[in-house]
C-alpha cells in the first residue's frame, strides 16, 4: 500500500511535542488515511531519545540548540535518520510534517534567536527527507498531498 509519512503529533494518540500539547490533525482526508492504515507516524525528536516535555529548540547555523544553548544536534540528527529509514522501509509517496518545527518544518522555521522570529527554512528531518527526494507537505496542504497520492496509485 502506498503510504504517507506524517509527524506523530499530527497523527495523535501519543503526546510527543516539546510542550506536551496535543495537536492532532482533524482534516477528514487525513482521518480517512489514518483509518485505512496509510499513515506512517514518526517523531524525530522522540526517536532521537529526547524526553517529552523537552526544552524548546531551534536551528542555528546548521545545528540545533535549546534556548539555554545546549547543542542537541546529535539527538535531532539521530531521530531524523530514523524517520528517513522508516520512509525508505515503507512505500512512502510523500510526507506531511508539522510546520515551524526544528525537525519537521518544511517552509518556515524559527531563526535560532528564540525571539519568535521565523525565517524560510527546513527542520532537520524535513531537510533530510527532501534531500532523499521525498516531497514534504505541511498540515495545511492535505489536498496537495491527496493529489500526489492519487497520481501515484
Ligand atoms: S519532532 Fe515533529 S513529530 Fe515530533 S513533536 Fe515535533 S513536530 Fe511533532
Amino acid at each position: 500500500m502506498k503510504k504517507i509519512l506524517v509527524s506523530e503529533c499530527l497523527f495523535g494518540g501519543r503526546t510527543v511535542r516539546y510542550d506536551a500539547v496535543d495537536v492532532p490533525c482533524e482534516h477528514p482526508q487525513f482521518l480517512k488515511w489514518k483509518e485505512e492504515g496509510r499513515l506512517v507516524p514518526v517523531c524525530p525528536e522522540v526517536f532521537g531519545g529526547l524526553p517529552t516535555p523537552r526544552p524548546d529548540s531551534q536551528r542555528r547555523e546548521g545545528r540545533v540548540y535549546t534556548g539555554s544553548g545546549i547543542d542537541v544536534t546529535a539527538e535531532y540528527r539521530k531521530g531524523a535518520e530514523e524517520a528517513l529509514r522508516l520512509a525508505g522501509e515503507h512505500e512512502v509517496v510523500c510526507a506531511i510534517m508539522k510546520e515551524y518545527s526544528p525537525s519537521c518544518g518544511s517552509k518556515m522555521i524559527y531563526d535560532g534567536s528564540f525571539a519568535g522570529k521565523k525565517i524560510p527554512g527546513n527542520g532537520l528531518a524535513a531537510e533530510m527527507l527532501k534531500a532523499a527526494g521525498f516531497v514534504v507537505f505541511d498540515e495545511n496542504e492535505i489536498d496537495e498531498a491527496a493529489k500526489l497520492l492519487a497520481a501515484s496509485l
